[in-house]
């Protein structure tokens, strides 16, 4: 029995593997971030955990359908990267980018498909149609 010293990233193999650099920094991250934003219409670059959690304290309220998936795309992706993180070193498996994008939208899409949904909304039709919720 010991402990796991190698800090390395496991998706990219930068050197030191913080929350800054997991969920933030990190290639994979920097993708899933951008698809989830384009998704939802936004366009934000994300710069650092601080930011993002000032810029969705301060922009995600309310219960608009964008708002919503936001916060279940946020810690869907939180979710799915520890997930993802932790399986290759269990499990000695690794999915890519879209096949993790994939589990945060069906995260998502799941969690919403029950939601009454204002469909005459023009950007409601399209973060329906985006995310598949049906
Ligand atoms: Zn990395």
């Amino acid at each position: 029995m010991g402990l796991i010293t190698d800090c390395k990233c496991i998706f990219c193999d930068d050197p030191c593997e913080t929350r800054e650099h997991l969920f933030i920094k990190c290639p994979v991250a920097e993708q899933l971030w951008n698809v989830v934003f384009s998704h939802s219409g936004l366009h934000f670059t994300v710069h650092s955990w601080d930011a993002l959690i000032a810029w969705a304290c301060s922009t995600w309220k309310g219960k608009s359908l964008l708002t919503s998936i936001m916060k279940l795309g946020f810690t869907a992706l939180i979710y799915i990267l520890w997930d993802e993180r932790n399986k290759p070193l269990f499990q000695g498996r690794f999915r890519n980018s879209q096949d993790l994008f994939h589990a945060i939208k069906d995260i998502v899409r799941l969690q919403l498909r029950d939601r009454n949904i204002n469909r005459n909304d023009n950007v409601n039709i399209t973060l329906v149609e985006h995310w598949d919720i049906y």
